[in-house]
């Protein structure tokens, strides 16, 4: 079983009840080989409390995620005998196709492809998975 990796950002927005301000708590983590994101809401002036949780990252929480940590990056120790799979995996994973593929496979070998860490981290299991040394760094 692989470590999870977990990453929070705690920030505040007016309450959709009564507008005061209330404290919310945004979660993005790997866990078990599956992405997801959760986001708990609590506002001290009237007690709403909220809970969203979903797959697909939100941009918005993406965006303070990577304000707040900072992006990680992909990076492939030797590309060279390994580009088929490289692209294969990045394909089926990100569900892109063909000509996007090259242009993401030129960020990874460039050292230029970076997102959340589990995001990354996820990519980079992805690929260990299927033989290419791969590992999630953040400066
Ligand atoms: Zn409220």
């Amino acid at each position: 079983m692989e470590e999870p990796v977990v990453e929070s950002v705690g920030y505040s927005a007016p309450c959709e009840d009564c507008g005061a301000r209330l404290e919310r708590c945004g979660v993005h983590s790997l866990i078990g080989g599956t992405l997801r994101w959760d986001v708990e809401s609590m506002c001290r002036a009237c007690g709403q409390a909220t809970a969203d949780c979903g797959q697909v990252l939100p941009a918005r929480l993406r965006d303070r995620l990577l304000t707040d940590h900072g992006p990680a990056t992909l990076h492939v120790t030797d590309p060279s005998m390994e580009r088929v799979t490289l692209m294969r995996v990045l394909r089926a994973e990100l569900g892109i196709g063909l000509t996007e593929v090259k242009a993401v496979l030129g960020q990874v070998l460039a050292g230029a492809y970076s997102g959340t860490l589990p995001e990354v981290e996820y990519l980079a299991r992805k690929l260990r998975r299927a033989g290419v040394d791969a590992v999630a760094t953040r400066p």
